[in-house]
Formats: structure tokens, sequence, C-alpha cells
């Protein structure tokens, strides 16, 4: 077993050496900008068309229907802010969840400066919106639905077919930050009644830096102001010199997941439930967070009673795993996500997420389930917190 262990997926995941090997030759001999009319440049369109291809391929849209990005942040923002500004003789309300991830919360917070009403609706327990909820908010003034559909906390999935109905039945646009969705689950934009899809490759064993954003190309035509101005590439809506070696890996990334998924899934939720289980009947008050059912397959996130998850990761070093969000790790404000779904402050506060992935192995959960239920009995000996509760 090689030291530190990977659990910690939803953040980012390694590159797969298949993808690696895939991109490489493109940092180097086919170096071409897609744009150039010679051989140089037809070598790099060629991959750029093969990406889109793959991709549009693993969410079910039509190649044309891909824009390339730098990930899924700059996606959501291009759609919010995009979104906004074309629209905003019809209305100025966007509606959202209370979930949503810092990408998405934060782009929408920005538009609230702007003088747009946002409204972020709040989540049952098991982290679903309250769907009758959001029937009632939209009006003749909502220009947009923007609600994720996998969360990267506590990896509840929502119900997005029922969502893109009903933003459908009220010719309403509907965008969702489908980041830890795509590659995991079976995600298709036309069942889905998506307009608009956001989701990045290093997620998904690809590198950092590519993502990509889906636009419907229906009957009704979708608005999008740039955001950027240049050179005219992704017809115009994301200009600048393509990320060949980027997109190179993100195809091939898309390619290898869509055809591993169906056996991927099954080995990791296996190995996911012996982590959940093995630590519910040898360590007592654990709590997990979000849904039994509705779950990410590879997503774990408990509450530990009477310890402080940053007490827990500092002593558990060898393990890499985190405390809520990646981005919020380090504060002392508890998750937005768990406050959220209703999780009191100082569970919130006792709250580990894990994320395994493809190449998690057996031996490695065994040694992190023996691990956390000796330090976890071993730190509440000594923890007044949870001393006080017996
Ligand atoms: C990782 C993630 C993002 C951000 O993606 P980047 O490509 O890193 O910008 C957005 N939303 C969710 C749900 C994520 O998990």
């Amino acid at each position: 077993m090689n030291f530190p262990i990977f659990l910690d997926y939803h953040s980012t995941t390694p590159v797969d050496p298949r993808v690696f090997e895939f991109m490489s030759p493109y940092f180097t001999g086919k170096f071409g900008n897609a744009s150039s009319t010679h051989t140089f440049g037809y070598e790099a369109d060629s991959v750029v068309k093969y990406a889109r291809n793959t991709i549009a391929g693993l969410i079910g849209a039509m190649p044309e229907e891909i824009y390339f990005t730098s990930g899924a942040t700059e996606s959501i923002n291009m759609v919010h802010s995009g979104i906004a500004m074309a629209y905003r003789s019809k209305g100025n309300k966007v509606i959202s969840s209370a979930i949503e991830h810092s990408a998405s919360y934060e782009s929408l917070r920005n538009l609230e400066r702007y003088g747009y009403n946002i409204v972020f609706l709040p989540v049952y327990s098991d982290g679903l919106v309250d769907i009758n909820l959001l029937r009632k908010e939209i009006d003749s003034g909502t220009i947009l639905v923007s609600i994720m559909t996998a969360n990267n906390e506590v990896g509840t999935i929502q119900d997005i077919k029922e969502i893109g109905n009903i933003c459908k039945e009220h010719n309403i646009l509907f965008h969702t930050d489908a980041a830890q969705a795509v590659g995991k689950i079976r995600f298709n934009v036309n069942e889905n009644n998506t307009d608009l899809v956001s989701f990045t490759a290093h997620k998904i064993y690809g590198p950092k830096g590519i993502g990509g954003l889906f636009i419907k190309n229906g009957k009704r035509k979708i608005n999008l102001e740039p955001v950027f101005y240049g050179g005219g590439q992704e017809k115009g809506l994301r200009p600048g010199t393509l990320n060949i070696p980027g997109i190179a890996g993100f195809g091939k990334a898309a390619e290898i997941i869509a055809s591993e998924m169906d056996t991927e899934t099954v080995r990791i939720k296996d190995l996911r439930d012996q982590l959940y289980c093995s630590i519910k009947n040898n360590v007592p008050d654990v709590y997990l967070n979000g849904s039994e059912t509705n779950r990410l397959y590879n997503n774990l996130n408990v509450s530990l009673e009477g310890i402080r998850s940053e007490v827990l990761i500092s002593s558990i070093r060898e393990i890499a795993f985190s405390s809520g969000a990646a981005c919020s790790s380090g504060s002392t404000k508890p998750s937005r996500i768990l406050t959220a779904i209703g999780i009191p402050e100082h569970l919130a506060k006792s709250s580990i997420r894990f994320g395994l992935g493809r190449f998690t192995t057996k031996e490695e959960v065994d040694y992190t389930i023996i691990k956390l239920i000796n330090t976890v009995t071993e730190l509440r000996k000594y923890s007044s917190a949870y001393i006080t509760k017996d």
C-alpha cells in the first residue's frame, strides 16, 4: 500500500495514465493552434473534433452543442452573467438552491450586486430542493433556474428530470452545474430537459483547467451574452487559443469513463458502503449527513459527535480526506451546505467527507476503517465536548 491514501475524489482526481499518455504528444510534436490552416493546425483541430464528439456522447448532446472553457467555474459564470445580460429586459429573477457549490453561489451573489433577485430555494434534510416551492417561485420575471445536479459535499442527486420538466412547462431556461454528476451517473441533457450544463475534466480523471459548457441547440434560440471578446473561438462565446492538450485529455477521460462507468460504480459503491457500515457499527454517535439513497455512489459524509473535523484530519495525516468542501476547509464557519440541510453547528463542525474513486483499493479502505475507529475512540477519551454529552 502506498501512503498517503487519497480519499478526496470530490475535490479533484488524478489524471488517468491512459489520459496522460494520450495528451502528451499535444504538448510537443503536435503543438499546433487549432485555428491554423496548415498541417499543425489540422492535427490540433482533429483532436478537438474527437474530444467534442466523445464529450457530447457522454451526455447525449450534439458535438456542436459543446463549448470548451477552463472548467466548471468558468462555464457557470458564463451562464449566469451571459443570461442575466441577455435577458435583462425580460426580468431579473434567478432561482437556485441553498446547496450550490461556491462557483455557482458566489457567481449568483455577484448578480445581486447588479440588481438581480436571486432566490436560493431551501432544501430538505436529505438535500433535495422543495419542488413545490420551485413551482411557486417561478413567475413572469424569472429568466433562469440554476440548480446543481449532484452535490459535492453530501452527494445528494437532485430530481433533475422533474426540475427540467417544470422549467420546460413554464418556458424558463434551465442550467445545471453537473460537475459531480457527469461521468458518475447516467446524465442525458435531453432526458433532463436541460438548456445549459456545466462540467469539468478534473473530476473525471482528466486534467485541471479544462471544462465544458453544453448549450442546447433547440427550436428556441438561447441568447448568451459573451463575457469575453477576442479571436472568435468557440463561436465567439469563449475566445482564446484552445487548450489542445487539455481538450485531448478531456476527450480521452470522457471516452474512458463512458465505457467503464457501470463497473466502476458497482466496485466503488461497495467500498463506500463497507466504509460507512464499519464506522457506524464500531463507533457510537455517528450521523450520516445527506440522503441514504439519493446519493453519489462514491460519497460519504458523516459527523462524529464530540470531535472537531480539523483535529481528526490532523491526527490522521496518512489519509487525505476533508471536512466539508475543499474551498471552505480551514475556515472556522460551519459548512454552508450542512447548515442548509439542517445539521446543527456542533455536528457540522464534526463532519468529514470521503470521496472514493477509480484508484481506491479495498486495502486502503480497510486501513482507513481501522485507523478511523482507533483515532476516534482515542480522541473521544479526551474530548470534553463528547464527555459532557453523557
Ligand atoms: C469542482 C466543482 C466545481 C468547480 O469546477 P472547476 O472545474 O474546478 O472550476 C463546480 N461545481 C461542483 C459541484 C464541483 O464539484
